[in-house]
C-alpha cells in the first residue's frame, strides 16, 4: 500500500510507516494513493462480515501484509456485529456501538491496535491521542496491557460525560489519562505541538491513534460495507448514509467505501451546533467558530481535522462538494429526535438521533435511509433519562467501571509540561 502527504506530496509511505507515523511532515494526512475497486460488490456482500473486511482491507493493504495475517487481525479486532435495524418506513439505523466500550470508535481503535502490532519493531511505542469522549475509551481498552506500548490520553476536563469518564479513566496500568484545562481543540493542539517536536517524536517512538490513523479509517470502510449487505437489492438502489460527525473520519470511511465500489447515491454530512462543514458547504468559506458544547459532545469539534481527506477524495473522484447532504441540529431538535424514536420504539442517544432528524428532513420519494447509531444510549445515561424521563439500564461493560476510581492527572494546556510529562513515562 502506498500513501501521500496531502500537504506534502513528495512525502509517500507505506502502510507501515502511515500506521506508524500517524500524521505525515507539516502536519499533513496520509492518502491512499490508490484505491482499489471491486468489480462484482454484489458477491463481495453476500460474504459474511469477517472474510469480506478481510478482503477489502487485503486489497488496500497489498502485499505488504499476507493475507492470512489480516485475517487473524479482523478476527481479533471485529468481535462484535453491526447490525441494522428497521425504525420506520425505509428507514434504517446501523448499530456500531456493540464493542467493549459501546460505541463505533471500538472498531477503529481495535483493529490499529491489531495493525500497530502487526508492523512494530520491537521498540517502545507512546500513543498520544485527543479525545473528546469515545476515541479514548476505544483506544485504552484497544491497547490495555499490550507489551511496550504507553498509552497517554488527553481529555478536556469536565467536559465529557461522568461515566464515559470512567469508562477509559479507570484502566490504569499502561493507559495514563490526563484531564487537560481547556477544550477539545486544545487537546488537540498539545497533541499536534507534540508531533511536530521531531526530537520528541523519536525519542518516545510518538504514535497517534485519533481518527487521522489511516488504519482507524480503513477499519470503519468494513461497516458501511456490512450495513448495505444487510439491505434487500432493490434497498441498495437508492440509499442515503446519515453520518453524525465530529472529526468527520467516519464520514471519510463512508466516502472511501463508495469510491471502492459501494452503492451510495448520497451521504449526509450531520452535525451539532458545531457547523462549520455546513456552513463551509453552503458558503464555500472555511470559518471555524470557537467550539460550543452540546449534548452531543463526541462532535463538539470545530476544527475537523480529517475534512482535507474528504475534500481530496472528492477532488480525485470528481465528485463536486456540492452532492454532499449536510445540516446541523441544535440540542432542542435533537432532544425531539431522541423523543420520537422512542414513540417508533428505539432507543437512541443524540448523536444517532442528530443523523436521523437530517435524515428523515433530507429524504426523498423512493430513496432509503440508514443513520449512524455511534453510541450505545447508556453511554449518554445521564442526557437520554433527561430527555426521556427514563432511567435506562448501564450494560456490563459500562456498569463494572461505574464503580470505579478515577486515575486521571490534570494538566494546562501547556506543551512544555506536556512534554515533560511524556518523557517521564
Ligand atoms: C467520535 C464520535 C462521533 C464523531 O465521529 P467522527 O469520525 O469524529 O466524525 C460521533 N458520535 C460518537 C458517539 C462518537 O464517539
Amino acid at each position: 500500500m502506498k500513501l501521500y502527504n496531502i500537504k506534502e506530496n513528495d512525502q509517500q509511505v507505506s502502510f507501515a510507516q502511515a500506521v506508524r507515523q500517524g500524521l505525515g511532515r507539516n502536519q499533513g494526512l496520509f492518502f491512499p494513493a490508490q484505491l482499489p475497486t471491486f468489480s462484482d460488490i454484489d458477491a463481495l456482500l453476500d460474504e459474511d462480515f469477517i472474510s469480506r473486511s478481510s478482503k477489502i482491507l487485503s486489497a488496500l493493504i497489498g502485499d505488504e501484509l499476507a493475507a492470512e495475517k489480516v485475517t487473524e487481525m479482523v478476527n481479533q479486532a471485529f468481535q462484535f456485529p453491526a447490525p441494522i435495524k428497521a425504525i420506520n418506513q425505509g428507514i434504517y439505523a446501523l448499530e456500531l456501538f456493540h464493542g467493549p466500550t459501546l460505541a463505533f470508535k471500538d472498531f477503529g481503535g481495535r483493529f490499529m491496535a491489531q495493525s500497530l502490532a502487526a508492523v512494530s519493531d520491537g521498540g517502545k511505542i507512546t500513543i498520544l491521542t485527543a479525545t473528546s469522549g469515545d476515541t479514548g475509551a476505544a483506544v485504552a481498552h484497544a491497547f490495555y496491557g499490550m507489551p511496550n506500548i504507553n498509552v497517554v490520553i488527553l481529555y478536556p476536563k469536565g467536559k465529557i460525560s461522568p461515566l464515559q469518564e470512567k469508562l477509559f479513566c479507570t484502566l490504569g496500568g499502561n493507559i495514563h489519562t490526563i484531564a487537560i484545562n481547556g477544550d477539545f481543540d486544545a487537546c488537540q493542539a498539545l497533541v499536534k505541538q507534540a508531533f511536530d517536536d521531531a526530537e520528541l517524536r523519536q525519542q518516545i517512538g510518538l504514535n497517534s491513534a485519533n481518527s487521522i490513523n489511516i488504519s482507524r479509517l480503513m477499519a470503519q470502510i468494513c461497516y458501511y460495507f456490512e450495513a448495505v449487505a444487510q439491505l434487500s437489492k432493490a434497498e441498495r438502489e437508492n440509499l442515503v448514509i446519515s453520518v453524525p460527525s465530529g472529526n468527520f473520519g467516519n464520514l471519510t470511511a463512508g466516502l472511501f467505501a463508495k469510491a471502492m465500489g459501494l452503492p451510495v447515491k448520497r451521504f449526509i454530512a450531520a452535525t451539532n451546533a458545531n457547523d462549520t462543514v455546513p456552513r463551509y458547504l453552503e458558503t464555500g468559506k472555511w470559518d471555524p467558530k470557537p467550539t460550543v458544547a452540546t449534548t452531543a459532545n463526541a462532535m463538539d469539534v470545530s476544527q475537523p481535522n480529517n475534512w482535507p481527506r474528504i475534500e481530496e477524495l472528492c477532488r480525485l473522484q470528481s465528485w463536486g462538494l456540492d452532492t454532499l447532504g449536510k445540516g446541523s441540529v441544535l440540542d432542542n431538535e435533537s432532544a425531539q429526535a431522541v423523543q420520537e424514536l422512542n414513540e417508533l420504539g428505539y432507543l437512541c442517544e443524540p448523536h444517532g438521533a442528530i443523523g436521523y432528524r437530517l435524515l428523515t428532513q433530507q429524504l426523498q420519494p423512493g430513496e432509503t435511509g440508514l443513520f449512524l447509531c455511534t453510541a450505545h444510549p447508556a453511554k449518554f445515561k445521564e442526557v437520554v433519562d433527561d430527555i426521556l424521563g427514563s432511567d435506562i439500564d448501564l450494560p456490563a461493560p459500562l456498569a463494572k467501571h461505574a464503580v470505579m476510581t478515577l486515575l486521571s492527572e490534570q494538566l494546562d494546556a501547556d506543551f512544555a509540561q506536556l512534554k515533560a510529562r511524556l518523557v517521564a513515562l
